[in-house]
């Protein structure tokens, strides 16, 4: 079977435990603590060296695609990249994505596609001989970006299973939030569960999906909705989840400071909370924030390389799940 990355819904504790593991082992050997940290990257350095990486990006990006090409990099494979798919690929003359990701398939070992659709990295594994990573569809989900969210939650707050975690800004839109709410939702109850309660924070044109509150509802966890962000919810959370307007996934992008973390709410956060956001940012993350020990958003991205590694590593079979099936709520959750 292939070892396609579409959604969190298919994650398990097992597969975040092994992945989690294999990412730490590559930060630690890069920060040198390691053997042979001037040269490698990972205990499995060099593991992927006869694998060719297509990278197909139909949408901008800056982190989720380098990320992606430099963890390829560093584990010895070979990467081939359109950053620009819409325009410079056969989709401009018309070519379906089904038949892209027929061609593509056969010149690379796994394909890791962005695309401004919903469903788009479902429809392209229903073709694909080869993995497909959903890199961001759309407004639909960024599975990647989650595990490399929920990384780094974890290396704060190793063990903690009872984080209460504020989503702040664009939840309608906003894939990597859809992913790291649902991430939430189905693996509360099991080993690798995290949150205590849930805050989502949006005006009300930009408040979370239904069906995404409702899954985290159904799965027990405690769940506030919020038009604004007080002193007192920054006050209340170990994990502020900020993010911008997605305004080109808006016919009209509604604005607005309130979601905005400023110095003078920051000044709110307790010493052990920790502020993420996926990036890029606008003005609702200020860089006066930046110099807070809270921030953490640029570890964040950095961890992306590391998790990305171990995620490709999965996807050619080096890692295997640490123990297997799934969360307890999972069939519940997704029935
Ligand atoms: N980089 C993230 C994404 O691709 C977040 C964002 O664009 O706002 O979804």
């Amino acid at each position: 079977m292939l070892r396609h990355v579409l959604t969190v819904r298919d994650f398990t504790p097992g597969f975040l435990e092994s992945l989690f593991q294999s990412a730490a082992a590559s930060k630690r050997q890069h920060a040198g603590r390691g053997r042979g940290a001037r040269v490698r990257w990972s205990p499995h350095w060099n593991a992927l060296r006869d694998h060719v990486m297509v990278s197909l990006f139909y949408e901008a990006s800056t982190r989720t695609r380098h990320s992606f090409e430099a963890a390829m990099a560093r584990l010895g494979g070979k990467v081939i990249t359109t950053e620009n798919a819409a325009e410079f690929s056969s989709a401009i003359k018309g070519e379906s994505l089904e038949d892209t990701i027929r061609i593509e398939s056969g010149y690379g070992d796994v394909i890791v596609l962005r695309h401004k659709e919903k469903g788009a990295a479902a429809r392209a594994a229903s073709v694909s001989d080869v993995p497909v990573i959903n890199a961001g569809d759309g407004d639909g989900e960024h599975p990647t970006q989650a595990l490399l969210d929920l990384f780094t939650i974890a290396e704060r707050f190793p063990g903690r299973r009872d984080l209460r975690v504020t989503f702040v800004g664009d939840l309608l839109k906003g894939r990597t939030v859809h992913s790291l709410a649902w991430l939430a939702a189905m693996l509360e109850g099991t080993s690798s569960g995290f949150a205590g309660a849930v805050n989502f924070v949006a005006p009300d044109v930009m408040q979370i999906p239904r069906p995404v509150e409702g899954l985290v509802r159904d799965c027990g966890l405690p769940v506030a909705m919020h038009d604004a962000l007080t002193p007192a919810l920054v006050a209340g959370s170990d994990v502020i989840y900020m993010t911008r307007t997605q305004s080109e996934r808006h016919a009209v992008a509604p604005g607005g400071d309130s979601y905005a973390l400023t110095e003078k709410l920051a000044a709110s956060l307790g010493p052990d909370a920790v502020v993420l956001h996926p990036l890029p940012r606008n003005r609702e993350l200020p860089e006066a924030i930046d110099r807070l020990p809270q921030a953490r958003y640029f570890e964040q991205a950095r961890n992306g390389l590391f998790v990305r590694m171990a995620i490709l590593l999965w996807v050619f079979g080096v890692l295997e799940p640490i123990v297997a099936p799934g969360p307890r709520n999972r069939e519940r959750a997704f029935a």
